[in-house]
């Protein structure tokens, strides 16, 4: 289990008494606190130090969530196949530290690590909508601004959405890690309608890229764990990272995965090249200056983000596919971000809709990609 030690606790006024803060408050009783006023973040300068990103990380603040929590995966840029994703957020960066981490550049401005208090405002949110179209099956992650689970047995959400998922018929609840954090989940009976997933990449790049997260043997520990407590378990290749070894790597990564759980109870698996705007490669090289990942070859493509040159993409996408196929064959698959030549050129098919995507990943018995 990795623990996360802020060095300061910040609350929002009038926030106090919340259920979340309470929990906190009693579970670090030593860390110093300060009570703050609304939108206080937002006056902070940056410390003059080296790593202000990495300082932020350390100070966890509690606030209220006041714009609406529900919304579309930013994935879903025009021009690239959809899988019709919606996120809700909870938490706004992370306890961890990968060296490709997105948020370094989309959280630049507003790093601090930030708990929203409200869970009970993004609940009747998803009720009214999730209940008002019984007719569609939706499928909501919270690993959009940080990890779904590294700080749950700090923060204790889980135990509020969990029941709330399990109780709905038309919705999969996806939670994304990098950590072993599951003892939150175990006792709770998540009745086919929670997905824990875990980003995976070979043992090799975990240990030099993905700093403070959980190792490759801790997160197939955990999988296994949580797909005995009745949970189904998704994986997401993402990003898929270039070295020298990485045929090898990925093939015994896929080998190790599917020996160690139950390919039937897969729900998803997903795909998806290394991608990084211009900002996002500066931050990457200003505090990752020994990283591998800026290694490969990398162009510029239509939507801003510089990816794997697309004959190695294709290349490594048809590679991992064809493992994971041969490992876990009724498992949906799908590729993050890519566009449709893309698509023609692994799967040799392109889904007509976003909705065909979305269907195939919450009925996987209608359409498989
Ligand atoms: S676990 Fe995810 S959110 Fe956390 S640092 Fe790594 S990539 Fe970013």
């Amino acid at each position: 289990m990795h623990s996360y030690q802020p060095s300061e606790i910040l609350i929002e006024r009038g926030e106090e008494n919340t259920p979340v803060v309470q929990r906190v408050l009693s579970r670090l009783p030593s860390v110093p606190v300060r009570l703050v006023e609304t939108g206080w973040e937002r006056t902070q300068q940056e410390a003059p130090e080296r790593d202000a990103f990495g300082a932020a990380k350390r100070r966890l603040l509690f606030t209220r969530q006041r714009s609406p929590f529900l919304e579309h995966c930013p994935a879903g840029t025009s021009g690239l196949v959809c899988c019709n994703y919606l996120v809700v957020s909870l938490i706004s960066n992370c306890s961890m530290d990968c060296s490709y981490c997105f948020l370094q550049e989309y959280l630049a401005n507003n790093p601090i690590l930030k708990v929203f208090t409200n869970a009970d405002t993004l609940l009747s949110e998803v009720a009214s909508v999730v209940d008002r179209h019984p007719e569609r099956q939706f499928r909501i992650g919270t690993g959009e601004l940080s990890d779904s689970l590294a700080l749950d047995p700090l923060l204790g959400f889980s135990a509020e959405l969990v029941p709330f998922f399990a109780a709905r018929p038309n919705v999969l609840l996806e939670l994304k890690t990098k950590s072993d954090s599951v003892s939150g989940l175990l006792a709770l009976d998540p009745k086919d309608r929670v997905v824990v997933s875990w980003s995976m990449t070979p043992p090799e790049i975990i240990d030099s890229e993905e700093h403070g997260t959980a190792s490759f043997a801790e997160r197939l520990a955990a999988a296994r764990q949580v797909q005995a407590a009745g949970y189904k378990l998704g994986f997401h290749f993402d990003p898929l990272v270039e070295y020298p070894n990485w045929e090898e790597g990925y093939r015994e990564t896929i080998a190790q995965i599917f020996a160690t759980i139950d390919a039937r109870r897969v729900a998803w698996v997903s795909v998806g090249s290394l991608r990084m705007t211009p900002a996002l490669r500066m931050a990457v090289r200003r505090r990752f200056p020994g990283t591998r990942i800026l290694s490969g070859e990398q162009v510029a493509c239509g939507d801003g983000k510089w990816r794997t040159f697309q004959a190695l993409r294709v290349k490594m996408y048809r590679a991992i596919t064809g493992w994971l196929k041969e490992a876990a064959p009724t498992a949906p698959m799908y590729m993050c971000m890519e566009t449709a030549a893309v698509w023609n050129k692994v799967f040799g098919h392109v889904p007509k809709s976003d909705k065909e995507v979305a269907r195939t990943l919450t009925q996987p018995n209608l359409v498989r990609v």
